[in-house]
């Protein structure tokens, strides 16, 4: 196991609503952060050479940018799922379901569809990262 995630308190607000994660693999470092004040210390190095690659503590580390494109490296994070057993849809698909219409959808059947499942197996877990209110105008 090259990671270890914990309870963390923030060091700015005393927050417990905080999250804290040691990794050595290629990068060696932690991050942590906190889920109230969005308080962020990360330090990253290059496990063979030594070479810092980040050393951050604030609130305005790209993790919690809306521009950046990838999603927490705390919470969703392709190579943490994958290290736990997800599948990884690298461009993602998406359905929609009307509570008019939801008693007519088989979600299941839905997503075997779109995802291309094997139904050799007793069934799959899903990991839900979005979603968007349908509007009348849309
Ligand atoms: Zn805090």
């Amino acid at each position: 196991m090259s990671s270890m995630s914990g309870e963390w308190q923030c060091t700015e607000c005393n927050s417990l609503n905080a999250v804290h994660e040691d990794f050595r693999d290629d990068e060696t470092g932690h991050i942590s952060e906190c889920l109230d004040c969005g308080f962020m210390d990360v330090y990253r190095e290059k496990t063979d050479t030594g070479k810092i690659i980040e050393d951050y503590q604030g609130h305005k580390h790209y993790y919690n940018n809306e521009k950046y494109s990838g999603t927490s490296l705390l919470k969703i994070n392709n190579k943490d799922l994958k290290k736990n057993g997800w599948t990884v849809v690298p461009d993602g698909v998406w359905f929609g379901i009307d509570y008019a219409e939801s008693h007519k959808t088989n979600v299941l059947a839905l997503l075997t569809d779109l995802l291309n499942l094997d139904t050799d197996v007793e069934g799959y877990n899903f990991l839900v990262c979005a979603y968007k209110e349908e509007k009348d105008d849309e």
